[in-house]
């Protein structure tokens, strides 16, 4: 047997139906918010995530499934969608338009990470991106859109976590001190985190193994560093969350796992997920579009994790199909009446299923009931048919011209 990819999943039709919602719900909030759709191809360059989210992270270094193209470029499936969204803002001078932009989108992404619940190879993901704003209630907003999202989809269990980066400069400074720091501890740290002191030591802060954890209790915070504007920025965003009644945490020790952040920063994490507790998180970029040869512009943004939001709502069953007529056959040869009532009836807004099976009578209503039918329409080899309410029990006989217009008036 051929299975699918490990790491990959179906999305069969009752998981398809939970998608559905939290994708109307999505729309619903984000575009009362002023954000338009976007979709973006499913593969780049791949320079656009070297130089996008940057060479020293987990997912440049060992995430991205790239290939040759065959003509001698190098393409990778996306592994996110801010830097192909801020490739799609440059490259169709979105910059001229009034700002900020903003875009929403739900696709898949990919990443050769070690699958388990919750972590998969191809997921899906709902984000957000507000181009063309240094505004402090850019961020909030965007924070606030989330936590509505997740709120709709009834996730549960969640908490925020909240944190400013600062400005590259600001932040280069830090990492100096902090690379002494950890230099001068070596022998307490595990060895991956050892081997990219100098590369990436803000990954310090991630790291679980005891030995790490412990040096890091004492480690210098960047939060503690900030230049005024940022810690101006990042006061402002805490206001307006306080006065939104937005509960969140200050994390001083939240990195976030692409290199373009800069100011805020956040996360939303929920209980019921266990070790893959992230649902989603996001944050400032102000100096991506730069990096990606774009003009100069800030930005902020978000994405949650479509299968994490589902698993932390506890994935209620999705209420059945709603089915006004269920079209059986009393013998084989009434399927042309049959066939014609189901097209009549779909052509009237109604939902109709057609006996395709072949069931005996009786079978065919106990399907009817199965799959929650309105009413069923006894289709006669005269053309004559019998129409069952199927709440009430009730049955008549009436010509097959008639019957769409008794099941639209229930
Ligand atoms: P990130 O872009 O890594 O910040 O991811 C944003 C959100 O996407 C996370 O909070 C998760 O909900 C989701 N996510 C990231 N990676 C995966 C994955 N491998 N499988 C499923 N969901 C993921």
């Amino acid at each position: 047997m051929i299975r699918a990819p490990r790491g990959t999943f179906d999305v069969l039709p009752d998981d398809a139906a939970r998608r559905r919602t939290l994708e109307a719900h999505a729309e619903r909030i984000l575009g009362a918010a002023g954000y338009g759709q976007i979709e973006t191809p499913t593969f780049e360059a791949t320079e656009l995530f070297a130089r996008g989210v940057g060479e020293a992270t987990d997912i440049v270094r060992k995430e991205m499934y790239t290939f040759d193209d065959g003509g001698g470029r190098s393409l990778t499936l996306r592994p996110e969608g801010t830097a192909p969204v801020c490739r799609a803002y440059i490259e169709h001078g979105m910059h001229k338009l009034p700002q900020p932009v903003k875009l929403w989108y739900l696709s898949s992404f990919f990443r050769a990470e070690a699958p388990q619940r919750g972590r998969y190879r191809q997921f899906w993901q709902v984000g957000a991106e507000a181009i063309g704003s240094a505004a402090p209630e850019t961020d909030a907003e965007l924070i606030v859109l989330l936590a509505d999202l997740l709120g709709a989809v009834g996730a549960k269990g969640v908490r925020l976590r909240l944190s400013s980066l600062g400005t590259p400069e600001t932040r280069a400074e830090y990492r100096e001190e902090l690379k002494l720091y950890l230099h001068a501890r070596e022998s307490r740290l595990s060895e991956d985190v050892r081997e990219r002191i100098d590369q990436n030591p803000l990954r310090a802060f991630d790291a679980t193994d005891p030995g790490t954890r412990d040096v890091m209790r004492e480690a210098p915070l960047l939060l503690d560093r900030l230049d005024p504007q940022d810690a101006a920025h990042f006061a402002q965003v805490r206001e307006l969350l306080d006065t939104g009644g937005v509960g969140y945490e200050i994390d001083p020790s939240l990195v976030r796992g692409l290199d373009y952040y800069t100011r805020t920063v956040f996360e939303f994490e929920s209980d019921v997920l266990g070790a893959q507790s992230g649902v989603g998180g996001g944050g400032r970029y102000d100096g991506l579009m730069e990096e990606l040869d774009g003009p100069a512009t800030p930005a902020c943004g978000f994405a949650a994790g479509v299968e994490r939001m589902l698993l932390a709502a506890g994935e209620p069953p999705a209420p059945p199909d709603h089915v006004d007529l269920f079209i059986a056959l009393a013998k084989p040869n009434g399927a042309g009446t049959g066939f014609e009532l189901s097209r009549a009836a779909r052509r009237a807004g109604l939902s109709a299923q057609l006996e395709l099976a072949g069931r005996s009578l009786k079978g065919q209503l106990k399907h009817a009931d199965r799959i929650g039918a309105r009413y069923v329409a006894i289709v006669g080899d005269d053309g004559h048919v019998s129409l069952k309410d199927m709440e009430s029990g009730q049955q008549r006989e009436l010509d097959a011209a008639d019957v769409v217009q008794a099941v639209r008036k229930p």
